[in-house]
C-alpha cells in the first residue's frame, strides 16, 4: 500500500461523536445545545447525537432523591425534544444532529421501561442503551458511584464477583425484548472498571465476554467507545478496554466514539485516542 495513504488511514479522524448529554441532565452542567454544538464544529465534528437519560418508568430504589439526580423527569424530557428539534434546524447546513436517548436497562422493569420506549420511539433518530444499575437480590446499586460500588462490593464479597454481575446484566441487557425502538448501541460497556484503579481486577471470565460478544454479532448491535472514563479519576482509560475491546476487534463490532459529554468543552474530547 502507498505509504502516504496507509497514514492517513490510520490516522482517520473520528468526526462522529455519538454520546452527549444536555442541559436537562440533572447531574450535569447548564451548558446550553448551542455550546454543546458550537464545540462539536471546533472538533471538526460531522454528526452527533444528544443522548439525554430517559426518564425511569419509576422509582425502583428507595433512595428517591438519588434517582431524581440520575435522570431528566417527563415534563423535563418534553422540553429536551422540542430544544433538539429547534438546534437541529438551525444548524442544519453545519452538522448532523441526531435525536436520541441513553436507555437504561434494569432488570424486572423491561415491560415498564419498553412502554416509555414505545412513547418517545417514533422521535428517535439513534440511541444508547445502558447498565448503569445491577440487581442483588431486591436492591438495585449503581455501580458508577463509588458508594454504590462499595455497597455491590459488601453484598457480593468479590470484585470478580461484582464483574460478573455487572455482566451478566449487560448481557441479559442485550437480550432484552424492550420493543421496536430499543436502541442498537450498547452504552459504555466497561464501565465496572470505573474504579479499576482503587480495585483492580484483571477479570478472566473470557466466556462471558464472549458471549456478551456473540451476542452484540449476532443482533448486530454497536458498542459505545465512551472515553469518558479516561476523565474518571480512578479509571483511566476508555470504556471499551482490555479483554472485551480484544473481543471486539475479532468479532468486528462496530464502534461509535461518545464523550459522554455532560459538559459542552467535553465533546469530541479524546478521540484519537484509543
Ligand atoms: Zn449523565
Ligand atoms: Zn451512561
Amino acid at each position: 500500500m502507498d505509504l502516504s495513504l496507509k497514514v492517513i488511514m490510520e490516522n482517520k479522524k473520528i468526526v462522529r461523536d455519538g454520546h452527549i448529554h444536555s442541559p436537562y441532565c440533572p447531574h450535569g452542567t447548564q451548558d446550553s445545545f448551542d455550546m454543546y454544538v458550537e464545540k462539536a464544529l471546533i472538533e471538526g465534528l460531522e454528526e452527533i447525537t444528544f443522548t439525554e437519560h430517559m426518564p425511569f418508568p419509576c422509582y425502583f430504589i428507595d433512595d428517591k432523591a438519588f434517582q431524581d439526580e440520575c435522570a431528566p423527569n417527563f415534563e423535563a424530557i418534553n422540553k429536551y425534544f422540542k430544544d433538539v428539534e429547534k438546534i437541529k434546524l438551525k444548524y442544519a447546513d453545519k452538522i448532523k444532529i441526531n435525536i436520541g436517548l441513553e436507555v437504561d436497562f434494569v432488570e424486572a422493569y423491561e415491560e415498564e421501561t419498553k412502554k416509555v420506549l414505545n412513547l418517545y420511539g417514533p422521535k428517535l433518530e439513534d440511541g444508547l442503551l445502558s447498565v448503569h444499575f445491577i440487581k442483588i437480590d431486591d436492591q438495585y446499586v449503581a455501580i458508577d458511584g463509588r458508594d454504590g460500588f462499595e455497597q455491590a462490593l459488601n453484598l457480593l464479597g468479590s470484585i470478580d464477583k461484582v464483574y460478573d454481575k455487572y455482566y451478566e446484566t449487560l448481557l441479559i441487557a442485550i437480550q432484552s425484548d424492550l420493543g421496536p425502538y430499543k436502541p442498537k448501541r450498547i452504552g459504555h460497556p466497561n464501565l465496572i472498571r470505573i474504579f479499576n484503579k482503587l480495585y483492580p481486577l484483571e477479570y478472566k471470565n473470557y466466556e462471558l465476554l464472549e458471549k456478551i460478544v456473540r451476542e452484540l454479532k449476532n443482533r448486530n448491535y454497536e458498542v459505545d467507545v465512551n472515553t469518558a472514563g479516561l476523565r474518571k479519576p480512578y479509571c483511566g482509560e476508555i470504556y471499551v478496554a482490555d479483554a472485551f475491546k480484544e473481543l471486539v476487534n475479532k468479532y468486528a463490532i462496530k464502534k461509535v466514539y461518545g464523550s459522554d459529554s455532560h459538559t459542552a468543552k467535553d465533546v469530541g474530547r479524546d478521540f484519537d485516542k484509543e
